[in-house]
């Protein structure tokens, strides 16, 4: 088997064997060492796809080196290794691919745990094991042809399963409490699978009053640090951004209006523009023009001048600095 792969799983196994410690202090340790062997993983798929050229794939930088017969040859710099952004454009050019989502939001998770949090909790350690579990899955069976259940220890293996099968079925139950909800936009869906716990970074969040239908009157609370105090409309807006990022890109490459603006009332950028409101407070439709008649753009619109567009709000202004 390639060293890659077995430090690969090596690390995944110290990782899980953090985990299963019960000692608070490994747990930061556990999520440090699933994420590395998740990346060991992906450069042994590199390495695989670069025998004839010395692995190359795997190294981000090539240097001269003088031969001992005085001529110049380059050669990769071997202590420099491929990071996430590297491996995806490598995977591409391979024209191999990868959930990409999963694989950034592992090391978002990894991030928020690393600078956040001086004792990480288990529950945050098991949302990191559970999003690595599909990585691991298509990984080795689809890119390296090896079977995951023969190449890990089965104690290990078994950990892993169980908590990936927990993890899902509490996402599932958080999904529910959010199934009464009128979402008002077609353009941009309600981002559920963006929603994050700004202390632990988990995506197990669920809607407090399962029965609330208005997006604005949501009150979010994490599933796996147990807070819910944490503020609704800012973690709305940051899975929104998320969630509208190919929309955005349209706009920009293709020109067009952004999906989003910043919203008058609350100064979140959460107001949908199709949806013609706000869906982190109740700041709605501007209206149109007083004088023109004309729909007021929530891109121009002047919150000191409620009523008027912002070809008309601009003059209002003049007039009154002359
Ligand atoms: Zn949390
Ligand atoms: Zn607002
Ligand atoms: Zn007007």
């Amino acid at each position: 088997m390639d060293k890659l792969l077995r430090n690969a799983i090596d690390s995944i196994e110290i990782g899980v064997e953090d985990f299963q410690s019960n000692d608070e202090r490994r747990a930061l340790s556990a999520v440090r060492n699933v994420y590395a062997g998740v990346l060991l993983l992906c450069k042994a798929v590199l390495w695989r796809h670069s025998m004839d050229t010395d692995g190359s794939l795997i190294y981000t930088k090539v240097e001269p080196r003088k031969l001992p017969s005085g001529k110049i040859e380059w050669q990769p710099n071997k202590n420099k290794t491929v990071e996430v952004q590297d491996i995806k454009s490598r995977y591409k050019l391979l024209g191999l691919t990868l959930d990409w989502a999963k694989l950034d939001e592992l090391s978002r998770h990894r991030n928020t745990i690393e600078h956040y949090y001086l004792s990480t909790p288990a529950s945050a350690v098991k949302g990191v094991l559970a999003n690595a579990m599909p990585l691991i899955n298509t990984i080795m069976r689809d890119q390296l042809q090896t079977v995951p259940e023969h190449e890990f220890r089965t104690e290990c293996w078994k950990v892993l399963l169980d908590n990936a099968e927990i993890q899902a079925e509490i996402a599932r139950e958080c999904e529910e409490t959010f199934s009464k909800l009128e979402w008002p936009s077609t353009e941009v869906e309600f981002p559920i699978k963006h929603l994050a716990c700004p202390g632990c970074g988990s995506g197990l969040i669920r809607q407090q009053d399962p029965d609330n239908t208005k997006p604005c009157e949501i009150e979010f609370a994490c599933r796996s640090c147990g807070d819910d105090q944490f503020d609704s409309g800012d973690c709305m807006e940051a899975a929104l951004d998320e969630e509208a990022a190919a929309l955005f890109y349209i706009a920009m490459t293709d020109g067009g209006e952004p999906p989003l603006a910043s919203c008058y009332e609350c100064g979140r950028n959460t107001y949908i523009v199709d949806a013609g409101e706000c869906v982190a407070c109740d700041a709605a439709a501007p209206g149109d023009c007083l004088v023109c008649g004309e729909g007021i753009n929530i891109h121009d619109y002047n919150p000191d001048h409620p009523g008027l567009c912002g070809y008309h709000a601009n003059q209002a202004e003049r007039a009154a600095r002359d």
